[in-house]
C-alpha cells in the first residue's frame, strides 16, 4: 500500500520512522523545503510544493497513492486545505494528525488572538515603546510587525527570516528546538524581553518559553491556530495515526491488494 505522509513536524517523522518499519507499507515523506537542513527522515522522501491542488491530484495519481497523512504543523493550513481538496476529489482516505494546543497553567497571563494583524496590535496595546518583544513565530508573516518602529524586536527562527519587511529594530536569533526552561529564561533576561508573541503550535519542544515566561511573569501574545476544513477530525498522536493506517491498510489487503477507489480519475495503476 503506498502512503503520502505531509510532514514538517516531530510527528510527522516520528510517524516515518514507525511506518517504515511496516513492510507491506510504502510511504513517501514529504517537505515543503523551507528548511535548509531539516532533520534526516526515515524511509523515501520528496521535497517542494506539488503544485496546487491540481499538482497534487496528479501526484497522487501518478504515484498510485492509497492513503495520505496529513501531519504538517498546525499552521500549515494551505497544506492541509489543499491535500483535504485533492483527497476529496479523488476518493483517496486521508487522515489529519494534529497535537493539541497548549492549554494556559495557573500563573500564564495570555492574550489569545486569531491571527498575526490582532497579534500586532496587541504588542501595541500591552507594550510600552521602548521595550523589547521576543516573537516566535517561524521565519513567515513578519510583516506584521513591520511598521512598528517603537519597540525591540527579537526575531527567533530555525532560517532567518523570509525576504520580507521586518521592524526598524530587530535581532535576529537563530534556534531550532527542542528548548530548555533554564534556555529560554537566559534568552528573555539578555534580551530585556517584556512580551512573548507566539503561534498555539502545542507539542514539548518548543513549551519552554512559555514556562520561562510564567516563572519571569511575562505576558504573552498567543496567536490561535487556523481551523481545520470543514469535516476534518484530527487524531492526536502518532500512535493513533499509526493505527489508522494499519487500518486501511488491512481494508487494502482485504480488497485484494486493488485499489478500492477504481473511479474513473483514479490512480493510473487502477
Ligand atoms: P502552508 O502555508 O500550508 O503551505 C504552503 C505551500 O507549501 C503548500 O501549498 C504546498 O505547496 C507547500 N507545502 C507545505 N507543506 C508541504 C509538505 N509537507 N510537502 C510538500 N509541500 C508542502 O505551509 P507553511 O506554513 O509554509 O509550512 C511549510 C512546511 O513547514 C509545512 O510542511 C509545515 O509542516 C512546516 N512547518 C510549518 C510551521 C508553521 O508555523 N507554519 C512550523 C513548523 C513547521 P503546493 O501548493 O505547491 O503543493
Amino acid at each position: 500500500m503506498r502512503v503520502l505522509l505531509l510532514a514538517g513536524t516531530g510527528e510527522g517523522r516520528a510517524l516515518a520512522r514507525r511506518l517504515a518499519a511496516v513492510p507491506a507499507v510504502r510511504v513517501t515523506t514529504s517537505l515543503a523545503g523551507r528548511v535548509a537542513a531539516p532533520h534526516p527522515l526515515e524511509g523515501e522522501v520528496r521535497t517542494g510544493g506539488f503544485g496546487g491542488v491540481d499538482g497534487l491530484v496528479s501526484y497522487l495519481r501518478a504515484q498510485g497513492v492509497d492513503a495520505v497523512v496529513d501531519a504538517t504543523h498546525p499552521f500549515a493550513a494551505r497544506m492541509t486545505a489543499r491535500a483535504v481538496a485533492a483527497c476529496r476529489g479523488l476518493g483517496v482516505p486521508l487522515l489529519a494528525l494534529r497535537r493539541p494546543g497548549w492549554v494556559a497553567a495557573s500563573g500564564d497571563d495570555w492574550r489569545r488572538v486569531p491571527d498575526l494583524a490582532s497579534a500586532a496590535a496587541a504588542v501595541a496595546r500591552i507594550a510600552p515603546a521602548g521595550s523589547a518583544v521576543l516573537l516566535t513565530l517561524g521565519r513567515g508573516g513578519l510583516d506584521a510587525f513591520a511598521a512598528d518602529g517603537a519597540r525591540r524586536y527579537v526575531i527567533r527562527s530555525i532560517d532567518p527570516p523570509e525576504a520580507g519587511t521586518l521592524p526598524p529594530h530587530h535581532t535576529l536569533v537563530s534556534g531550532r528546538g527542542p528548548f530548555d526552561v533554564d534556555g529560554e529564561r537566559a534568552l528573555l533576561r539578555d534580551h530585556r524581553v517584556s512580551l512573548l508573541v507566539t503561534k498555539d503550535s502545542g507539542g514539548d519542544a518548543t513549551v519552554a518559553k512559555l514556562v520561562a515566561a510564567r516563572r519571569g511573569g511575562l505576558p504573552v501574545v498567543m496567536v490561535d491556530r487556523p481551523p481545520l476544513p470543514e469535516g476534518v477530525v484530527p487524531v492526536e498522536d502518532v500512535a493513533a495515526a499509526t493505527a489508522w493506517v494499519l487500518g486501511e491498510l488491512d481494508r487494502w489487503a482485504g480488497s485484494g491488494s486493488s485499489p478500492r477507489r477504481c473511479h474513473p480519475r483514479g490512480p493510473t495503476r487502477c
